[in-house]
């Protein structure tokens, strides 16, 4: 059975059927987990077994789980010596990094794990004390890895097992050389987790070289529970009028509060400037933003003392807030499967929440392969007292360049044509998501840089934090 979906299917499976330790069911009870889900069910009993697994499968599956359960209790027996962790996880972004050691914070109470978490804005020193301890597990961006590496604080040949979690993630970060380096530093003989939300020929390429015979687990991409659980709406306006379109719809809508999208850094900042202008209570979430900044912000937003929040795509990856209501795609995002990710913040559990795209014309063939992804067209949406434009299709653009440009209003249009308002800047041209891919390629190194440069373009972030656990001090002996 290779098409499962998240919440939707019940087969009287529990976790006590998995393999699992007492100490391991304990905390799942105390995380209120019911029923493992789909990917846990498959998964957990083969690497209880100390099988390779290829997961193809996307965040809010459950797959952190799925490969963090089961590493507690193989962990469990054995440990660490000082700098030789015996597990890595490596991870494209810190927040994710940052979630997984959460993970492991809570399904791992009842044991004694030590863990580092390597990731770039925190100092490295502390991290290195950590390491000098010894670590069972340790969660790592791959250039901040290398560099502890390099800088020889760090022996990875005590590795027994690798996870590489998000890979194809990786791949559009320009991170697989780093990965392939580690992996030549690894033991041949491991235990390799391998997760990728999509399995492009590179990402198949890499698992065939770092996995032994794996146990190929694919659950079904997020698209239908989405379209199941989250109204969609996509409004078609001028690029000029969208800040106006999204206050239209906050107030028409008696939104009270919501996650707003941008695709570049620089946009995060120019629309929540804008909201706080027009007196909505937004903050923006981005990777320019320091750790205690970006922390400050999302507890702030957790506890309702921000409304709305301005973020970008690592957001959308590394997010986990209860009863999200509504999402808006302020910008449509360039890779379709970002906008499931995005979307995939509200409407959870089978949960009711909202979806509203803002698209300009030129967005017409990434709506064209994110309505192909979801298999069914975005209902459209008229916002009052708005005109509305018809999306360009390949055909339209070449037509409009020979006619000489086009960016007129459509017959539709006839709202109130507006003088363009301080808060608007001018517009700016859509980057052609090929050539952004093929230039994220050659980025690599320092997390740090990489965040940062990549906001540029896919903006993303959430913070550094490092969990409570991570600053107890490690076992002296278990
Ligand atoms: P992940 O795909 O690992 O990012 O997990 C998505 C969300 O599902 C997280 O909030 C987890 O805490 C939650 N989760 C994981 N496993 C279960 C489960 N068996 N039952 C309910 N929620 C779960």
């Amino acid at each position: 059975m290779n098409q499962i979906f998240f919440f939707y299917m019940h087969d009287g499976m529990s976790f006590l059927d998995l393999g699992l330790s007492p100490e391991v069911l304990k905390a799942i009870d105390d995380a209120g987990y019911v029923e493992p889900t789909p990917i846990q069910k498959e998964a957990i009993p083969y690497v209880l077994m100390t099988r390779d697994v290829l997961g193809c499968a996307q965040t809010g599956t459950g797959k952190t789980a799925s490969f963090t359960l089961p590493m507690i209790d193989i962990l469990s027996s054995g440990r660490a010596k000082a700098r030789m962790p015996r597990s890595l996880i490596l991870t494209p972004t810190r927040e994710l990094a940052t979630q997984i050691a959460e993970n492991f914070q809570i399904y791992g109470k009842f044991n004694k794990l030590t863990m580092a978490l390597l990731i770039g804005g925190v100092s490295m020193d502390e991290q290195t004390k950590k390491l000098d301890r010894g670590v069972d597990v340790l969660i790592a961006t791959p250039g901040r890895l290398l560099d502890h590496f390099e800088r020889g604080r760090i022996l990875l040949n005590d590795i027994k097992i690798l996870v590489i979690d998000e890979a194809d993630r990786m791949l559009d970060m320009g991170f697989i050389p780093d990965v392939e380096k580690i992996v030549s530093l690894l033991p041949k003989i491991r235990q390799t987790l391998f997760f990728s939300a999509t399995m492009p020929p590179e990402i198949r390429r890499l698992s065939d070289a770092f996995l032994m015979n794996p146990k190929e687990i694919t659950v079904a991409p997020l698209s239908r529970p989405a379209a199941e659980t989250v109204t969609q709406r996509l409004s078609i306006i001028d690029q000029r009028e969208k800040r106006e379109a999204l206050r239209r719809i906050i107030r028409s809508e008696n939104i009270e509060t919501a996650i707003i999208f941008c695709n570049r850094k620089r946009d995060v900042d120019i629309l929540n400037k804008s909201l706080c202008k027009h007196d909505f209570n937004a903050a923006a979430l981005h990777g320019d933003m320091d750790q205690a900044s970006r922390l400050e912000t999302l507890e702030k937003f957790k506890d309702g003392s921000i409304n709305f929040l301005v973020a970008s795509d690592v957001a959308a990856r590394g997010l986990d807030i209860e009863d999200l209501p509504v999402v808006f795609n302020f910008d449509v995002p360039m890779h379709s499967e970002d906008y499931i990710h995005r979307i995939g913040r509200t409407g959870r559990a089978g949960r009711e929440g909202h979806a509203y795209t803002l698209a300009s014309p030129p967005d017409g063939t990434l709506v064209e392969s994110i309505e192909k992804l979801l298999g069914n067209e975005i209902p459209r949406m008229e916002i009052e007292g708005l005109g509305s434009e018809n999306l360009d299709s390949s055909d339209d653009r070449r037509g409009r360049s020979r006619r000489g440009g086009g960016r007129g209003r459509s017959e539709k249009s006839k709202g109130p044509k507006r003088a363009r308002s301080d808060d608007q800047p001018p517009t700016e041209k859509k980057a052609d998501p090929k050539k952004g891919r093929a230039r994220s390629e050659k980025r690599r190194n320092s997390d740090d840089k990489n965040d940062k440069s990549r906001e540029d373009k896919n903006v993303v972030g959430l913070g550094d934090h490092v969990p409570a656990f991570l600053q107890k001090p490690a076992r002296a002996s278990r």
